[in-house]
């Protein structure tokens, strides 16, 4: 392949530059419009396919990478060996082919070559190729959207399950207030009670200690002999009042407590 397309090879030769307006693969160079006449006339060329330059230029480069002579021997391809797979001129024929059996001319193979079955079959499978590969990526894009739905969708659902245990916990708490309540109320009102009686003793041992009093400073002898009988009862049924406290376990200093392992064990399996 030439390296200036848009230059006339046949003129750069004589040091002349005109612009190209074909190219012939086979002289692989471009032509300037006088040239493409002699090329077209001159024995040697006349059978040359030539195209526009425009139109070469809009070939892909892998197509003009490709050489159209044989680069062992500089001649033009002829001959294809179907055992070989690959292109040869004379010479390739001569000294390594000769034995080959199945060898075609390449004119023969190259005609209606762009409406051969082969050639549809390329184009068939290359759409075939190109649908799979869009149906495959295409699945892995509706992969891709459906995980971000998962996520989003299980994202709520933890966060739903945070409330619930929330609300969970709000209960819980709400509950055993409640019943942390109850249960000081309970002993406070035993309490309470005992302290009343208590205090109602209180009185009367007051009320006796006046009364003894009294009776010390006025009362005659055989008065405070015979008061002293009723008030020797009441000294009795306080002690026994006392001593039925202390036998009823009423006097035991009421503590509450609160378990928390005991809840974990029965609130965190949730
Ligand atoms: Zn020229
Ligand atoms: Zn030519
Ligand atoms: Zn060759
Ligand atoms: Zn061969």
């Amino acid at each position: 392949m030439s390296s200036n397309l848009t230059v006339c090879g046949v003129c750069e030769y004589s040091n002349i530059k005109k612009i190209s307006v074909v190219w012939c693969s086979e002289c692989d160079e471009g032509l300037c419009e006088e040239c493409k006449v002699h090329h077209a006339a001159s024995k040697a060329t006349r059978d040359h396919s030539i195209v526009q330059i425009s139109k070469y230029q809009k070939l892909p480069s892998i197509i003009l990478k490709i050489t159209q002579t044989c680069s062992k021997h500089n001649e033009k391809y002829q001959i294809f060996c179907k055992k070989h797979d690959s292109p040869c001129c004379r010479r390739c024929v001569v000294e390594t082919h000769d034995n080959c059996g199945e060898l075609n001319a390449i004119d023969d193979l190259t005609q209606n070559v762009k409406s051969s079955n082969a050639f549809l079959e390329v184009e068939q499978m290359l759409a075939e190729l190109s649908e799979n590969l869009q149906r495959i990526r295409k699945g892995r894009q509706d992969n891709v959207k459906s995980l971000k739905e998962n996520k989003t969708k299980i994202e709520k659902e933890i966060k739903e399950t945070r409330i619930l245990i929330n609300n969970h916990l709000d209960e819980l708490q709400e509950s055993l207030i409640k019943e942390l309540y109850a249960i000081e109320e309970k002993e406070n009102k035993k309490i309470s009670c005992l302290i009343s009686s208590i205090q109602e003793k209180e009185r009367e041992i007051t009320e006796c200690q006046t009364n003894l009093d009294k009776i010390k400073q006025n009362a005659s002898d055989l008065q405070t002999f015979l008061a002293m009988k009723h008030i020797q009862q009441d000294v009795t049924n306080n002690e026994q009042f006392i001593e039925s406290l202390l036998k009823e376990n009423n006097m035991n200093h009421v503590t509450i407590s609160f378990k928390r392992e005991k809840l974990w064990k029965l609130y965190l399996p949730l």
